[in-house]
């Protein structure tokens, strides 16, 4: 685990989003992103060594779409940066915990992610990444 790389939050409005996250956090906007697999629209921005992902539903389908509907807009999850994401998966389920994808399957940016039940970490969604 080598830091937090980014925080993903659930918005109903991504453009009304992003002008909130440009212009008055005067955080830089690192771009756009369709992930259709998990019918969203993304927005990267960086945020010191870690970013922000703001995420809107593209379909009623979506997660994103279901988390908003359930709980609101807001935090949806905490992305940790790992080296080696398969190996990270066996040893947390040889461990117990509770996972979402035993696999990786691929994110934003093409990246290889896996995510964490919220169950066995605290209430929190986690999301683990490899670059
Ligand atoms: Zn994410």
């Amino acid at each position: 685990m080598k830091k937090i790389d980014h925080l993903g939050i659930a918005v109903r409005d991504l453009q009304q989003s992003v002008k909130f996250y440009k212009e008055n956090l005067g955080l830089e906007l690192l771009g756009y992103e369709e992930v259709k697999e998990q019918m969203v629209k993304v927005a990267m921005f960086k945020c010191g060594e870690s970013r922000i992902e703001l995420l809107e539903a593209t379909s009623e389908n979506s997660p994103i779409f279901k988390f908003i509907e359930k709980k609101g807009p807001g935090l949806h999850h905490t992305a940790i940066r790992v080296n080696d994401l398969e190996k990270e998966l066996i040893k947390l389920e040889e461990k117990g915990v509770r996972l979402i994808d035993s696999k990786p399957r691929i994110g934003a940016g093409g990246h290889k992610i896996a995510f964490v039940h919220p169950k066995s970490t605290g209430g929190v969604l986690l999301e683990l990444m490899e670059e």
